[in-house]
């Protein structure tokens, strides 16, 4: 039996019949954009969080670049922050004008490593934006302190960390405000595009609903320069809601598979990630294995029917389009991830003896 890396269509069928009821519910509101679902989803996501305020927007790129702006960053402006989480904090970085600065990362969390934090910080950083990637929380306390030290705010990607907590409390609480994403494939994903910033500052939350809304303090009247229109659909909140009731089971099930793999997996070669159940929600579970044996393995488990994939083989400063600017940058350990690391399938709808195929694949290829 082959094993897809993901499989959207078996995770909505666990849940057809809520997402048809809502869509319909939608259907015959005759209210698609900024209506009652948008509100009750805001609501409910702040909520969960515990924020006090949620804006929902059409995309988390949308939300990184909104967040920026909110937070006054222009050009000339530095953003520091790490350069093997996918590339989406550039671009929004180079789309308000400011330039990214890069941090290397901790080799066992992946995330930014505090230590390598304070030297990179010049009189031009105006923000520092940890990503919590795979679902693994940064060291949040060490990048608070120096945020603190140096009066830097916090911008928190929770993209890949929807539920994850850290000292018991929900991530993206902790900077000044957090970006999410709800592309199909994250922990909490819409069957679409969509995106939210939270925060507890409320002239914060005042300019993001204006940003998002050509920059209207009214209808039709502009008051802020650099607004857009970056919505989510009254459809998509409506199913969010809907996903929202089954993400903490979600999770549990991803940090149970994620368990079952390092235990099949640990007399392998293969360097498995850390687990703090209490914390991380394993959007993605990634092992690194030695570069030169990385393709093989990917063929191996390709020839069983099982699919795998690399989050991300190129780091940020490495791009095409920006490396000739960072000729300069030395990341070592973001270099040597991106050649090692490799994602395997890690959903909430995979059954123990499909783990189970995928951890005798990978012990097979060892034993050879
Ligand atoms: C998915 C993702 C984003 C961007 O979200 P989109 O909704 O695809 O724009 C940002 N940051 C991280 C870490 C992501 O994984």
């Amino acid at each position: 039996m082959s094993i897809a890396f993901n499989d959207l269509g078996r995770h909505v069928a666990t849940m057809a019949e809520e997402i048809e009821a809502a869509s319909t519910r939608v259907l015959r509101s005759g209210w698609f954009v900024l209506g009652p679902e948008v509100r009750a989803f805001e609501a409910e996501w702040a909520e969960y969080c515990g924020a006090r305020h949620c804006i929902s927007l059409a995309t988390g790129t949308d939300a990184l670049i909104l967040g920026l702006r909110a937070l006054g960053l222009q050009a000339g402006d530095e953003v520091l922050t790490v350069a093997n989480a996918g590339s989406y904090t550039t671009f929004a970085t180079h789309t308000v004008g400011a330039t990214p600065r890069y941090v290397d990362v901790d080799p066992v969390s992946y995330t930014l490593d505090p230590s390598q934090l304070a030297a990179a910080i010049t009189p031009r950083t105006k923000v520092i934006v940890p990503v919590h990637l795979y679902g693994q929380v940064a060291d949040l306390s060490a990048i608070l302190a120096i945020a603190a030290d140096h009066q830097l705010p916090v911008l928190e990607d929770c993209a890949q960390a929807h539920g994850a907590r850290y000292q018991g409390q929900h991530v993206g609480t902790f900077g000044a405000l957090a970006t999410f994403s709800f592309y199909p494939t994250k922990n909490l994903g819409a069957l679409g595009d969509g995106g939210a910033i939270i925060t507890n500052d409320d002239a914060l939350a005042a300019q993001i609903k204006q940003l998002r809304t050509y920059g209207w303090s009214s209808k039709y009247q502009v008051t802020i320069e650099k607004g857009t229109n970056s919505r989510l659909d009254e459809l998509q909140a409506a199913i969010l809601r809907v996903k929202l009731a089954h993400l903490d089971a979600q999770n549990a099930r991803r940090q149970a598979l994620a368990a079952r793999y390092n235990a099949g997996l640990a007399a392998t070669p293969l360097q498995c990630p850390q687990l703090n159940t209490a914390q991380h929600v394993q959007h993605l579970y990634v092992v690194r294995v030695a570069a030169d044996q990385r393709n093989a393995l990917r063929q191996h488990l390709q020839a069983a029917g099982i699919g795998s994939d690399v989050h991300y083989p190129i780091a940020d400063h490495q791009q095409p389009a920006w490396a000739e600017r960072y000729q300069d940058v030395s990341l070592p350990i973001t270099e040597a991830l991106s050649n090692e690391i490799l994602s395997l399938p890690c959903y909430p709808e995979l059954s123990d003896a499909e783990v189970d195929q995928v951890i005798d694949c990978i012990q097979a290829f060892f034993a050879d």
